[in-house]
Parts: C-alpha cells; structure tokens; sequence
C-alpha cells in the first residue's frame, strides 16, 4: 500500500504558520516557534498545506513498503 504525506525542509520553512491552520487533520504544527513538522501518522497527504505555504517548499512524498520517493 502506498501513503502519501507532507515533507517540510525545515531549514527553509519561515514558521508562519499557515500550513498548521490549512491541515484539516491538526498534523502539523511549528516546533519551538522555529520550524513546522509534519506528524506522518495523521498527515493524509491530502496537499492542503502545501497550497497554503506562501514559501511553496512543502513537497509530498509515497511510501510503499521501504521505498520512500519525492513527488
Ligand atoms: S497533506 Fe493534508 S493532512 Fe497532511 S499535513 Fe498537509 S494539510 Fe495536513
Ligand atoms: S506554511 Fe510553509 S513556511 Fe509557513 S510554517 Fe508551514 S512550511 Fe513553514
């Protein structure tokens, strides 16, 4: 089976939030005000929040298995 979810490169995400306020599913939220983090269990990779980043850098990513790919 294949899930998809939400990538966030930490070290270009400006902590603004509006990707904590686009998850419909309350899975992501800003660590120490510094950066966001993506809690793969509840993320549904529906790309909300990556319509919603004004830096575009959330990135989704397939995992099947042990494969892991960038999309
Ligand atoms: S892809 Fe959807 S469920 Fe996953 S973190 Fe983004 S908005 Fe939330
Ligand atoms: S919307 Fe983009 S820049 Fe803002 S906190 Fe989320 S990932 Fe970081």
């Amino acid at each position: 089976m294949v899930k998809k979810y939400a990538y966030i490169p930490k070290e270009n995400c400006v902590a603004c939030g509006c990707c904590v306020k686009a998850c419909p599913r309350q899975a992501v939220s800003v660590i120490k005000g510094m950066y966001a983090q993506v809690d793969m269990e509840f993320c549904v990779g529906c790309g909300l929040c990556a319509k919603a980043c004004p830096a575009s850098i959330i990135k989704q990513k397939e995992v099947s298995g042990i494969e892991e790919k960038m999309v």
